[in-house]
């Protein structure tokens, strides 16, 4: 290699701002810089081999470097890398177009292409507020969150987040949404059932009252992600878009963490038969290769917008990248490789592995609620099992068992003291045996041997 550890590392230190991240605490340690990917495993400069527990962020599918996904971008870059979709199309945006409205919940016909979870949301945001307006419904112009929701990072996204961490110092920057809470078991007094019927007793009594000033209510479909892996009772889902379809709220599916076969069925809205009038996705679209993303919309709402010209409908929103061939290209050979593998039908057998394997967590004493839906896993760590109690987020926990993951050779990040572990697709059972003992490894060395870096 031209440079060397040494070099890089000090280049790091010097110019690079990583996302989510304080430089203060990265800077004091020695980066782990990644050369190369094989499989479900990513290798540093070192040499040194790390299973990827967390998908590179939630987004990997097949594995790194499969020869299926590099030669797909290679025949596009043959011939044509990029084009714009403003006023001209492309054939793997065509393509891609038409598959994912076959793939999808009923009736999401029409696909707009951007660039990453957050500016699809923006575009589902927009859609609906503009949807209302073409229609002549004046009045609704907030949406409904859920409290805990994380929908990425841009500006629009963030006013319907409602995780403090992130977006507090935002706030007055943002838009007002109304909030209702999440169906959060663990720490509710009334368990599931409980916790349920808070939330959809919260939103009828809202819709009832308010339904005229609402576009749309958006939610993460049966499992929260940022906000700690928190999956829904069942049946919670479809009772939401009951609710918003019987009082005239759009309802957005942010599917950007749960498409595409996380949860075990190929969007999380199928899991509860539901059919959004909008839905977002992202991340594992192209298989963790390329930045594209999706927001899929209903002929109703497409046909808001269709209209002549002067009558001022258009919907008046796009990016530079909007649509781009590789990736387009990169996302139908992922697609038609999961159906070819079927990787979809494959999740159940593999989720059930890995919930065995980490049933033995359940009796640490500092295993608070181990959450899991397809291979989206949440580990919550506490100070105390039986009253639930957490630690406190200056102990940072969760970094510590990442740490010690990694240098027990796997890649993941927490969210707060909650260890995520959310594996390629691919991964083989013995991979998955492989990565959970890594993760009840470290859980265990720190939480009860007292290990830290
Ligand atoms: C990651 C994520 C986003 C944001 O996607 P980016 O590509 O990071 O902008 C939005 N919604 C959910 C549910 C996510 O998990």
């Amino acid at each position: 290699m031209l440079t060397t550890y040494n070099q890089l590392a000090e280049l790091n230190k010097a110019h690079l701002w990583h996302p989510f991240t304080q430089m203060k605490d990265y800077c004091a340690a020695d980066p782990v810089i990644i050369e190369r990917g094989d499989g479900v495993r990513l290798f540093d400069t070192e040499g040194k081999a790390y299973y990827d527990g967390f998908s590179s962020v939630w987004l990997n599918v097949h594995g790194h470097c499969v020869p299926e996904l590099n030669q797909a971008i290679i025949r596009q870059l043959e011939l044509v890398a990029h084009s714009t979709l403003l006023g001209l199309s492309n054939i793997p945006a065509i393509e891609l177009a038409a598959k994912l409205s076959e793939i999808a919940p009923d009736g999401l016909r029409k696909v707009f292409f951007s660039d990453s979870g957050a500016t699809g949301v923006e575009i589902a945001l927009k859609m609906a507020y503009q949807y209302a307006r073409n229609k002549g419904m004046e009045s609704k112009r907030t949406f409904i969150t859920m409290k805990e929701a994380y929908h990425g990072d841009t500006i629009g996204a963030v006013s319907v987040g409602a995780i403090p961490l992130y977006h507090e110092v935002f706030r007055p920057l943002l838009f007002e949404a109304l909030t209702i809470p999440y169906p959060d078991s663990y720490r509710h007094p009334g368990g599931a059932s409980g916790a349920m019927s808070e939330t959809l007793e919260t939103l009828r009594l809202l819709l009832e009252a308010r339904a005229d000033e609402i576009a749309g209510l958006i939610v993460e479909p049966v499992v929260q992600g940022a906000s700690g892996i928190i999956v829904m009772p069942e049946g919670c889902l479809r009772e939401i878009a009951r609710l918003c379809r019987k009082h005239g709220v759009l309802l957005i599916a942010d599917e950007v963490a749960t498409g595409f076969g996380r949860t075990g069925a190929m969007f999380a809205c199928d899991l509860e038969d539901v059919a959004p009038d909008l839905m977002v996705v992202g991340k594992g679209l192209t298989g963790g290769y390329l930045p594209v993303a999706a927001t899929l919309a209903t002929d109703e709402v497409y046909e808001a917008f269709y209209a002549d010209y002067e009558e001022q409908k258009t919907f008046f929103h796009g990016h530079s990248y909007t649509g781009n061939p590789l990736g387009c290209a990169v996302a139908l050979e992922n697609l038609r490789l999961m159906e070819e593998r079927r990787v979809v039908e494959s999740i159940a057998a593999k989720a059930k592995f890995v919930a065995d394997k980490l049933s033995s967590l359940k009796t640490c004493p500092h295993v608070g609620d181990i959450r899991q839906q397809g291979l989206l896993v949440g580990i919550e760590l506490v100070r105390d099992r039986r009253t639930k109690e957490p630690y406190a987020w200056e102990e940072r926990v969760g970094v510590h068992v990442c740490s010690r993951a990694r240098e027990l050779g796997l890649l993941t990040r927490p969210l707060g003291n909650v260890i995520v572990f959310i594996p390629p697709l691919a991964s083989t059972r013995e991979e998955l045996g492989a990565m959970t003992d890594i993760i009840a490894a470290s859980i265990r060395d720190v939480t009860e041997q007292g290990w830290r870096p």
